[in-house]
């Protein structure tokens, strides 16, 4: 019956925004039932979403022609109330305020409702101070340096967008840096921690050696790193060879 029901529900809504010429993207909301959402197009595709629902991550800096590190923005598949827009790094290039204020964040919150902060160096901290200013989010990092106002712990879970995340502390890069690792999606913010390791000639710190050989027993499809392109093929394999190679150099 629920199914005819949706099936009826989607004819529907095609054919009366097919014919109001605008369409609308509708999501069901808990208790409220089917809502506009944002304009678009609802199509067997985003049916198919029902299925298997994934956060929509974008990286603002992907054309920057500043130096800076990527700027992840995250967003609920249907944006609802209860979604955590937020930020992964802020990088410092301002060209990203104009991107957030375009991009489609929902309605009945903030724009940015959280900052987290892979560590704190100045290519990917350096535009807190607007961010601030335009968007008043909370920002969380694992050193509480000026603009931060949440200190992060090390196996600690924070909710952004729509899905649950465990910080791991992973010193090495600088002692505050972090991963931010999800299990619903399979992947990892890695910012600048140096996970894919191809030699055997390196000395490392005990505390991210442990970090890689936990961060390696999670199922990680994709990496997304502070700087440069998506990690998405061979992952396991990649870290189960870094750890390797890592317990074969110098550790203090
Ligand atoms: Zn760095």
């Amino acid at each position: 019956m629920r199914c005819y029901i949706i099936f009826f529900l989607y004819i529907k809504i095609n054919i009366d925004s097919q014919q109001a010429g605008a369409w609308e993207h509708y999501q069901f909301v808990k208790g409220a039932g089917f809502m506009p959402a944002r304009k678009g197009c609802l199509t067997l595709g985003t049916l198919a979403h029902f299925r298997h629902l994934r956060m929509k991550i974008t990286n603002l800096t992907s054309d920057s022609k500043t130096y800076t590190s990527n700027v992840y923005f995250l967003l609920g598949d249907w944006k609802g109330v209860d979604d955590v827009n937020a930020l992964i790094d802020v990088g410092r290039d301002p060209s990203i305020i104009k991107k957030i204020k375009e991009l489609d964040t929902g309605v009945g919150k903030k724009r940015v409702e959280k900052v987290v902060l892979t560590h704190g160096h100045f290519d990917h901290v350096s535009l807190l101070p607007t961010i601030k200013d335009k968007f008043d989010p909370k920002v969380y990092a694992f050193h509480s340096f000026n603009g931060v106002s949440h200190a992060l712990r090390d196996g600690q879970t924070l909710k952004l967008a729509d899905r649950w995340f465990e910080v791991i502390h992973t010193p090495g890069h600088t002692s505050d840096s972090i991963c931010l690792y999800c299990a619903q999606d399979a992947i990892l913010f890695s910012g600048d921690a140096g996970l894919i390791i191809t030699t055997t000639d390196g000395s490392y710190e005990e505390a991210f050696v442990r970090a890689l050989e936990r961060i390696a027993r999670r199922n990680i499809k994709t990496i997304y790193p502070g700087h440069g392109d998506p990690i998405a093929d061979q992952v396991k394999r990649l870290l189960h060879m870094s750890v390797d190679n890592v317990r074969k150099s110098k550790i203090f």
